[in-house]
Parts: C-alpha cells; structure tokens; sequence
C-alpha cells in the first residue's frame, strides 16, 4: 500500500491555507469565523462554490469519521450562503473523495444554475 501521508498537503503548500491567509488571489463570496467560501476558478456550472473551513483539516482523516465536528459548520456555513444568494431548492453539495490531484483540505463543492446532476 501507498504511503498516503505522503500525499497529504501540509498547511505551508496547501492552497486554501494559502486562500485564508491571503497569499492567493481569489474571489470570496462569503465568510464567517470559521469557513469562507470562494468561487471555483475552474466551474462546471454557473455557480460552483468551495466550501472549507480555516483551520486545515485532512479529508483523509474527516471522511474516516474524525473531526466530526466540522459538518455542522460546514452546513451551517452551507444555510448562510445560499440565503445569501437566494439559493433555496436549487443547489447541489458534492463531497469528493481524497484521490490523487484533488485538494486535500477538507472542503464541499456547492453547485448551482445547470441540471440536477444526481436524483
Ligand atoms: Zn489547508
Ligand atoms: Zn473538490
């Protein structure tokens, strides 16, 4: 098996990191103490939203059910954002899992403005 800690960004490479602390350029919609939101660079519908809190949580330990804390922030973050942008009832949450050349920071993709993909 892999040695998949080795694949794992630390918080110094890691571009949301990076995000938060303003080392990167990026458009953000919207922000509370712990989450912010930005929009995805490279979207697949016309609204695609990041999700991810500030602290830089790995998706390899959160999707094994550590830190299970952080999902009531990311909904709660989830409910202020699409209130915000009247999104009620026409919005998709995508989790991905932690494959190779996807983000390890913990984070949910809100998508918006195309066909429901998934019923
Ligand atoms: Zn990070
Ligand atoms: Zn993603």
């Amino acid at each position: 098996m892999k040695n998949i800690s080795s694949q794992i960004q630390n918080e110094e490479d890691c571009l949301f990191c990076k995000i938060i602390r303003n080392e990167e350029p990026t458009d953000r919609v919207y922000e509370n103490d712990d989450f912010v939101v930005i929009k995805n660079k490279y979207p697949d519908a016309p609204v695609h939203l990041l999700i991810f809190p500030k602290k830089h949580y790995v998706k390899h330990d959160t999707l094994r059910g550590k830190n299970t804390h952080i999902w009531e922030g990311f909904y709660k973050t989830v409910s202020e954002v699409v209130e915000k942008l009247d999104l009620w009832d026409k919005y998709q949450l995508l989790v991905n899992a932690p494959g190779m050349g996807h983000f390890h920071h913990e984070h949910m993709h809100l998508i918006s403005g195309k066909d429901v993909l998934v019923k």
